[in-house]
């Protein structure tokens, strides 16, 4: 269980939500944190409930029955709630995402098309562009890469390259003294940046190469002005500090220690992602890429915030003060970050 009580394992999830009713009550404290209050007459007090319907309350005042699910991914589904919740628990939490093959094996669905329509919904809540910048207090490092997707029915080795520009915050570690210090005990020489540091927000963007308007453009809509940037040595870059950024290129580069010196967290970030794409997915093609692309982007933002995450997911209002299930029971309700 991680501090805001969200479970952080398969076992943990299960002992949390193990049945529809588990769901359900979930759902009811994210709507009414302080109790049911009818939407339909205004009543505040206890509602009915019905075993065999956990998804519904019927107000004891005017009769109404009010759906948990409305305005939610599982709004009029005929699929169990705990379904819904196991398969939100597993594309949020599990880093390379999920086929709807091993969706519909994993949680017992019985027909494909079911299993692919659940997924492409929960989905759905992660491929949303986030708009707001990054960087501010925190140094930014922006760089391209190449993905490479090959198209299926041509021939072996025909590859389609696509240009990705990436930009990660780059945030100093609490204990960032003391893990200098100790490195400074066991090697010569200056503490590599990476000990100290860690990726913080990210943005994802395809472009059509890696020209300077590209580069200055997706700049202007990522990073908050007046942020360091840290780059390669590219040419593309040079008009970076006329746009309001403290521009910091690698000067003298070219040699590969150099730019992961300079450049570790974005270039650690490309490796995973074409990890990502070329295991999970075997290559996709430029045309859907933007939407994987956003999907990986909600997952690294979240990583340390898995309930919000998850609430997403699902399509449950994430500015809502959300109690865990944990946190409800315990009364050490902790307000989430991010
Ligand atoms: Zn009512």
């Amino acid at each position: 269980m991680d501090p805001r009580g969200f479970p952080t394992s398969l076992p943990e999830f299960q002992r949390v939500f193990p049945d529809d009713g588990a769901c359900a009550r979930y759902l009811e404290s994210l709507r009414w944190p302080i109790g049911f209050t009818c939407p339909k007459c205004g009543r505040h007090g206890e509602p009915y409930r019905f075993s065999a319907r956990p998804g519904v309350l019927r107000c004891r005042s005017c009769q109404a029955n009010i759906s948990l699910t409305a305005s939610t991914v599982m709004e009029k589904s005929q699929s169990p709630l705990s379904t819904w919740f196991w398969g939100a628990y597993l594309i949020s939490t599990q880093t390379p995402g999920q086929s709807a093959l091993q969706f519909q094996r994993q949680l017992e669905i019985k027909r494909y098309e079911k299993a692919f329509i659940m997924l492409h919904k929960l989905r759905a809540g992660m491929v949303r562009p986030e708009r707001d910048g990054i960087g501010g207090e925190h140094p930014v490092e922006v760089d391209e890469c190449l993905l490479g997707g090959r198209t299926r029915g041509e021939g072996r080795g025909v590859h389609h390259k696509t240009t990705v520009i990436g930009a990660v915050e780059v945030r100093m570690r609490n204990d960032a003294d003391v893990r200098a210090a100790k490195y400074r005990q066991e090697h010569e020489g200056g503490v590599p940046l990476k000990k100290l540091v860690y990726a913080g927000r990210l943005r994802l963007r395809v472009v059509d190469g890696r020209g300077t308007s590209n580069l200055e453009t997706f700049i202007l809509e990522n990073v908050v002005n007046g942020t360091t940037v840290r780059t390669d040595g590219w040419p593309g870059y040079e008009g970076v500090p006329g746009l309001g950024y403290t521009h910091k290129p690698l000067v003298l580069g070219g040699d590969h220690d150099k730019t992961e010196a300079h450049l570790p967290m974005i270039h650690l970030v490309f490796s995973n992602l074409k990890t990502w794409i070329l295991g999970t997915h075997h290559g996709v093609s430029q045309q859907h890429l933007q939407a994987y692309l956003n999907e990986y982007v909600f997952r690294f933002n979240r990583r340390f915030y898995p309930m919000t995450a998850f609430n997403s997911i699902l399509g449950l209002a994430s500015h809502i003060e959300a109690p865990t299930y944990a946190g409800l029971y315990s009364g050490k309700w902790v307000h989430p970050a991010g």
